[in-house]
């Protein structure tokens, strides 16, 4: 706006394609007035996004692992990959920071496939030491979920790491499929056929219904952790985590709990017959090299120790 963001028509320009700049970087439709600020953060994020294009060769991502407990064998059954950024300079930054921009830069795709990569080498080490059972959920961004070379590069890693399709594990949230539902729904039918798991992240925080969901070939559900947080005292959370098992019992599918964080949510989780669980109470999410805490390892084993460390913190 003349003459407060500008008193040339060059100036002007270049602040209204600052603002626009900005705009493009929230998601859905947005509008954006210029403000001094807007200079000073876009070049934050041009910096990070240029670090960030480096990340993989500069050796800065690691992948750490957080146990999924199944709740009948009491056992853990699969690896949950999470993926971490140590930058040389401000430290270890969170993915829900990187991430976010790593989608917005398309950057994603490739970040994708190093996870995807070094969580099935990573997994394959696990089964030649002994844990022949083990499997890997991997988090698929929607933005990869749409390349078209997914299920080849899939198909690649399984083969050149010999681990089965079945002990792949999928992650995509439900706005990934609710965004594009015909390009969804072709490619889980591909993955179901290859044999590869798929599960719904976060399930509850979107906006689908488990009604939506099944015309989808899903096999599991996990309800995301904002509905185990009070399952204790607030009976509306019980009543909705209640409701999700029982109707996605109904639909075939495995439910995992996620977050959970004490012995009540646990013992209760039980009585409603929940499949697994994870979260801080049996282990955060560590590096692969301290996994041996958890890989192979039961319930019981994992209880004493998670709770003296909750009682320390
Ligand atoms: P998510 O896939 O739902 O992963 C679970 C997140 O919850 C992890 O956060 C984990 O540390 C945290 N968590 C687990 N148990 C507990 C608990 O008991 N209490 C609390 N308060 N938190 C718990 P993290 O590692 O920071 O990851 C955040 C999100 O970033 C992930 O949520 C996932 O959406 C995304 N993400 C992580 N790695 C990748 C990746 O490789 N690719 C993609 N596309 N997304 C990723
Ligand atoms: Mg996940
Ligand atoms: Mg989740």
């Amino acid at each position: 706006l003349y003459p407060d963001d500008g008193s040339s028509a060059d100036t002007l320009l270049k602040n209204a394609s600052t603002a626009l700049y900005h705009s493009k970087l929230q998601n859905h439709s947005h509008y954006q007035f210029y403000h001094d600020d807007l200079n000073h953060d876009s070049l934050e994020s041009l910096k990070l996004e240029n670090d960030l294009r480096h990340a993989i060769e500069r050796n800065e991502l690691d992948l750490y692992y957080q146990p999924k407990i199944d709740l009948e064998s009491g056992m853990v059954n699969s690896v949950e990959a999470l993926l971490r950024w140590r930058h040389p300079a401000i430290g270890m930054i969170p993915p829900d920071e990187f991430i976010p921009l790593a989608e917005k830069t398309g950057l994603i795709t490739k970040l994708g496939y190093w996870v995807l990569e070094t969580a099935c080498r990573q997994i394959r080490k696990w089964q030649d030491v002994g844990h022949e059972h083990l499997s890997v959920a991997v988090n698929l961004s929607a933005l990869q979920f749409r390349q078209t070379d997914l299920l080849e590069r899939i198909h690649k890693t399984l083969e050149c790491t010999s681990i089965c399709a079945n002990q792949l594990e999928l992650e995509i949230t439900e706005s990934t499929i609710m965004d594009d539902i015909d390009t969804a729904s072709s490619t889980m039918r591909a993955l179901h056929c290859s044999g590869v798991r798929i599960s719904i992240d976060d399930f509850g925080t979107g906006y689908s219904s488990l009604s939506h969901l099944k015309r989808f070939p899903i096999n599991t559900i996990n309800i995301d952790r904002s509905f185990i947080r009070d399952i204790t005292i607030d009976s509306d959370d019980a009543a909705i985590v209640s409701a999700i098992i029982a109707m996605a019992h109904n639909m075939g599918l495995r439910v995992i709990a996620e977050g959970v964080e004490t012995r009540e949510q646990l013992d209760y989780l039980k009585t409603l017959d929940c499949d697994e669980v994870q979260g801080f109470l049996f282990s955060p999410p560590i590096p692969h090299e301290d996994a041996a805490e958890f890989v192979g390892k039961t319930v019981d084993a994992l209880l004493p120790a998670a709770n003296t460390e909750m009682s320390a913190s």
